[in-house]
This record gives structure tokens, C-alpha cells and sequence, in this order.
């Protein structure tokens, strides 16, 4: 079988592997039996492993549902009873997490930057000093909508230091940036099976300390289905998911972790690295101009400005890179007309270097100079 492959330059869900989506082709099971409740032991584990969590300490819970299930889960659940959650939010996916506790009611504080801007640390900290019923602190890792990305270390350690629960959106470093749980200070972080680990779409898992799940056992149970702990204990109990798993995505994940060891933490990030290095270049050499200095970016997404040019025209040049197998992705900022190149998935530099050769021509369809004018 042969299936056509396409490049996908968006945020997720990634380009895969042949392998990966043929993993997904498998005699029908009933998730229930033993023989499934074993794969999923193995991949819980390896989940924790990909951010060299000690599985005494850490461990992984699956939901069925694209990433933004995991901040929900995390938010509503670790939060006790008359507490306080703070968000350090410089983008999108930072106001998501304000948005869920705004949906549940959760008393939170959410402290904004310029999504082209770092979080001021000195401010971070005087936050958490001005309020000690900050039981829970989330951010965003990578933050996808521009490329920033965001010093967990620090504010994991600050996190520490007010005895609060440090929560980070990795949605879009997970398995690709290389993360150590213990190190950087993490008390929980997410991803999906779409992003990093090149999989398919529709399972999502949190990475957490096991300590601190337990304690939320009896903390308000905002949510019957996303609930962390009773995922949690469900599998502590029984190996299983408590409601229905996505069977075929689970097959394929088990096939993308296989790759995933194969080719190895540091061989995987210098790969994106090529990739990202290769979209800079490309676009470099045609004039474009990113938003977020150089020397913030997450390695994995670049945010470019629309030139200032009557031709331009996103929609025509992205349906002229798509109609060649390449998908490009718009932006996520407000005030600012941006469109993304992302280095996530099973791509190398050779592919960006046919992108370009393709976008190129596509600005050349269009009308539009080169080199973008500003
Ligand atoms: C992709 C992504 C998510 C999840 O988005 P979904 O649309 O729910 O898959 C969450 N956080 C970040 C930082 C992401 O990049």
C-alpha cells in the first residue's frame, strides 16, 4: 500500500511514518481484554520515561481527547478547595488555560505578558510572594501561537519555593525538546499523540507526580470525565482507561514510541533542529521576517509576518502549497497578521528544502516580491 505524503508545516497533528499509520490496521479487539490492558502498561511507562521521570515518583494518565483535554484535567482537578490557581500568560494556548478557569469558576489570576515578550520572573514572584493561596501554577512550554518559549526551570523553581504545584502545557516540546521532569521542576505536564511523538490524534496524557495526585483525591470534583485522579486510580486499579480508549490511535502510538527509541532523545531534537535551521534559511533568503527574536524561539515553530505587499494573500499561497503537498498554517496572535512553519513531525531538512521551492513559486503565481517587502 502506498499512501501519499504529504508535509505538514502546521502545529499539529504531525506528519507520520508509513509504519505509524499502518500500526493502526489491526484485528478489531475488545479493549478490555488482558492482552490490550498490557500494551497500555508499556506505554504508560514510556510516556513517563520520554521526560526521564523516576516511575516510582511520576506517572502517566491517558484521556481520549485532543491536547487541550490534558489542561483542562490538570486545572480543574489539582486545585483544593478555597485556593487559588495563577496562569503566567504570554499566548494562546496560556489564555486557553484562563479560559478553562474561567469556565469552571476556578478563583485564578492571570498574569499577562506580550506574547512576543518573556514572563518577568520578579513579577512572577512577587505574585506567588502576594499571595499564598496559590495552590497551582500553569504555563505554557513552548508557546505554540508564536514559537516562544518559556523558562520552566525558573518558574518551576519559584513554583517550589511558594509551595505551589507547577503545571506546564508541553504540548509542543513533549518528545521533541529534550525535558527532564526532575531538573526542570515539573510537577505535571501533557502532551498528545499528534505532536512530538508522531502518532495519531485522539489520545492525550499527563505526565505527573504521583504524591500529588493522590492527595487530590478528595479535592472539589469539578468534572465526572476529566477528572485526573479517578483516571488515575481507575488504572492503578485495573490497567485501564475507566471509559472507552481510542483502540487503533493507541496501536499507533506504541508503533511511534518504537521510532521514538530508535532513533534516540538527542538524534530526534538535532533532526528538528536541522528542520528549523532549514525553514530560517529558506525563509531568510526570500526576505521574510519572524516575530520572536532568534534567541527565544522553541526551535519548533516559526512565526513569520506577513510582508507588507497589496499582493499578498495567504489563503492563495497556502492552497498553491497544499495542491503540492504542503501544508502551511496561519497565525495566533490578535494584533499582529502572522503565518506559521513549524518543525514538528517525520520531515528533514531535504523536505523544507523542496517547501521552498514550492513557496517560492507560489509567491511567483502570486504576484507577490521577492524579497518580501515590509
Ligand atoms: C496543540 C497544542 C495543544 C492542544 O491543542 P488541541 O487543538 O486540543 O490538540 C495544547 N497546547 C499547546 C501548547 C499546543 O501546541
Amino acid at each position: 500500500m502506498t499512501i501519499k505524503r504529504n508535509i505538514l508545516l502546521n502545529p499539529g497533528p504531525a506528519t507520520t511514518t508509513d509504519t505509524v499509520k499502518l500500526a493502526q490496521v489491526v484485528p478489531d479487539i475488545c479493549p478490555r481484554e488482558k492482552e490490550f490492558a498490557s500494551l497500555m502498561k508499556g506505554l504508560r511507562e514510556d510516556l513517563v520515561r520520554i521526560v526521564h521521570g523516576n516511575l516510582e515518583k511520576y506517572t502517566s494518565v491517558l484521556f481520549c481527547g485532543s491536547g487541550t483535554i490534558n489542561i483542562d484535567v490538570c486545572l480543574n482537578s489539582l486545585l483544593p478547595e478555597g485556593k487559588k490557581v495563577l496562569v503566567i500568560n504570554n499566548g494562546a494556548y496560556s489564555t486557553r488555560a484562563v479560559e478553562i478557569c474561567q469556565a469552571y469558576g476556578l478563583p485564578h489570576i492571570d498574569l499577562k505578558f506580550p506574547v512576543d515578550q518573556l514572563p518577568d520572573l520578579q513579577l512572577v514572584e512577587k505574585t506567588l510572594q502576594e499571595n499564598p493561596d496559590i495552590a497551582l501554577v500553569h504555563t505554557t512550554h513552548n508557546e505554540t501561537g508564536t514559537g516562544i518559549l518559556n523558562p520552566i526551570r525558573e518558574i518551576g523553581a519559584l513554583c517550589h519555593k511558594y509551595n505551589a504545584v507547577f503545571s506546564v502545557d508541553t504540548t509542543s516540546t513533549y518528545a521533541m525538546r529534550p525535558i527532564d521532569v526532575e531538573k526542570d521542576n515539573i510537577d505535571f505536564c501533557m502532551a498528545s499523540a499528534q505532536k512530538g511523538i508522531m502518532a495519531m490524534a485522539g489520545l492525550s496524557f499527563i505526565i505527573g507526580n504521583r504524591k500529588i495526585i493522590e492527595e487530590s483525591a478528595n479535592y472539589p470534583r469539578r468534572s465526572y470525565y476529566c477528572n485526573l485522579f479517578l483516571q488515575y486510580d481507575y488504572f492503578e486499579k485495573t490497567g485501564e482507561m475507566h471509559f472507552t480508549p481510542p483502540v487503533q490511535t493507541i496501536y499507533a502510538t506504541l508503533q511511534a514510541l518504537k521510532e521514538y527509541w530508535a532513533e534516540g532523545e538527542e538524534a530526534k531534537w538535532a533532526r528538528h533542529t536541522r528542520v528549523f535551521n532549514a525553514i530560517h534559511a529558506g525563509l531568510d533568503e526570500l526576505g521574510f521576517k519572524d516575530v520572536i527574536k532568534r534567541e527565544w524561539q522553541s526551535g519548533l515553530v516559526v512565526s513569520v509576518l506577513y510582508p507588507n505587499d497589496p499582493a499578498w494573500d495567504f489563503e492563495k499561497v497556502h492552497d498553491y502549497c497544499y495542491e503540492h503537498g504542503f501544508t502551511i498554517y496561519p497565525g495566533k496572535i490578535s494584533t499582529t497578521n502572522t503565518f506559521r512553519l513549524c518543525a514538528l513531525g517525520a520531515i528533514d531538512e531535504d523536505d523544507i528544502k523542496a517547501f521552498f521551492k514550492v513557496f517560492r513559486q507560489a509567491l511567483i503565481e502570486n504576484d507577490i516580491k521577492i524579497p518580501a517587502r515590509y
